[in-house]
């Protein structure tokens, strides 16, 4: 295989188009997962991700972003940013200095503000309307309605891997919440002599037990990406039953130098793939008795994000 790529979500359905073809002409691994996570940014019909995302409690749009190399193992990260669509962008920058690798809130901002990224208005009139009528007629909120991280895993012609996150998080949380998605380790991960990981779902879930991180260890000590993927998942799930009674959704996507990928789920899951050799195409992962199955999207799919 020449080149992979692969996305949370049919929301980066469009993005993993435009990067397969820079992916073809032979651009890098960053270059395609930052065109796929900005497709999503930017699109004002998806509701959980830059411009267009859903708010905090107090009615402000506040995004989390991780970004890491697979090569340099160099990280960067920004939680609870404001006021900026391509908040991967900012995560990017980030990754490109000695220190400070990882900001949050206001010191992120600044941030934002001093390295040029423009001050944008992220709240549509679709998304203000949904607030409004959740604070109307507030009711609680089920545990996966209206999140959604865009996740991009990707591996270029020169076996170069990146992991990239960008969502706004949970629909009316606290102000100052983050979830697992600017987290290295939980909500991704990228080291190119092993492989590369991201998650989706609710990070409060995800981050108990650092797994984009766990998937990496699986893989590293030999296990092919879909099984370390799946079963990954399907223990931790089994454990927080256990412990606690329920576990909250968690979806976990991972890739090796080879392309080969592996997915795990809890809930039913959409992703997109594609390859050299195969167009961009839908997944449906979905679990199973000690793990997940993956098989092609279907018409009567609509239930899925
Ligand atoms: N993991 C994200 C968070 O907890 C949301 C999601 O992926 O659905 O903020």
């Amino acid at each position: 295989m020449k080149w992979a790529i692969i996305g949370t979500w049919k929301m980066s359905y469009q993005g993993i188009l435009k990067a397969s073809q820079q992916l073809e002409q032979n651009l890098s691994a960053s270059d395609a997962v930052l065109t796929a996570i900005h497709d999503v940014e930017e699109n004002p019909n998806f509701h959980s991700v830059g411009y267009s995302g859903l708010p905090n409690k107090e009615g402000i749009i506040t995004c989390d972003a991780g970004y890491m190399d697979g090569t340099t193992l160099q990280v960067g990260a920004v939680g609870a940013l404001e006021h900026v669509i391509h908040a991967i962008d900012v995560a990017k920058k980030c990754s490109e200095t000695r220190f400070n690798n990882v900001l949050v809130g206001q010191g992120a901002n600044i941030f934002a503000q001093k390295n040029g990224f423009a001050n944008e208005n992220l709240m549509s009139e679709e998304t203000y309307q949904y607030y409004l009528k959740q604070l109307q007629n507030p009711k609680p909120l089920a545990a996966y309605n209206g999140h959604d991280t865009v996740g991009v895993l990707a591996c270029d012609q020169k076996k170069h891997l990146i992991a990239a996150t960008s969502t706004s998080g949970l629909f009316m949380k606290e102000p100052g919440r983050i979830g697992d998605s600017p987290l290295v380790g939980c909500g991704f991960y990228a080291d190119d002599t092993i492989g590369c990981a991201c998650a989706t779902g609710v990070g409060e879930e995800i981050m108990r037990g650092c797994l984009s991180y766990d998937v990496i260890i699986r893989m590293k000590q030999g296990q092919d990406p879909q099984t370390a993927a799946s079963q990954c998942v399907a223990e931790f799930s089994k454990r927080m039953i256990k412990q606690k009674g329920y576990v909250d959704a968690i979806s976990l996507i991972c890739m090796n130098q080879e392309g080969e990928i592996g997915v795990g789920t809890n809930v039913k899951f959409a992703f997109t793939y594609a390859n050299d050799q195969h167009m961009p195409t839908i997944y449906i992962a979905e679990p199973k008795e000690n793990g997940t199955s993956v098989r092609a999207i279907t018409d009567s799919d609509i239930d899925i994000d």
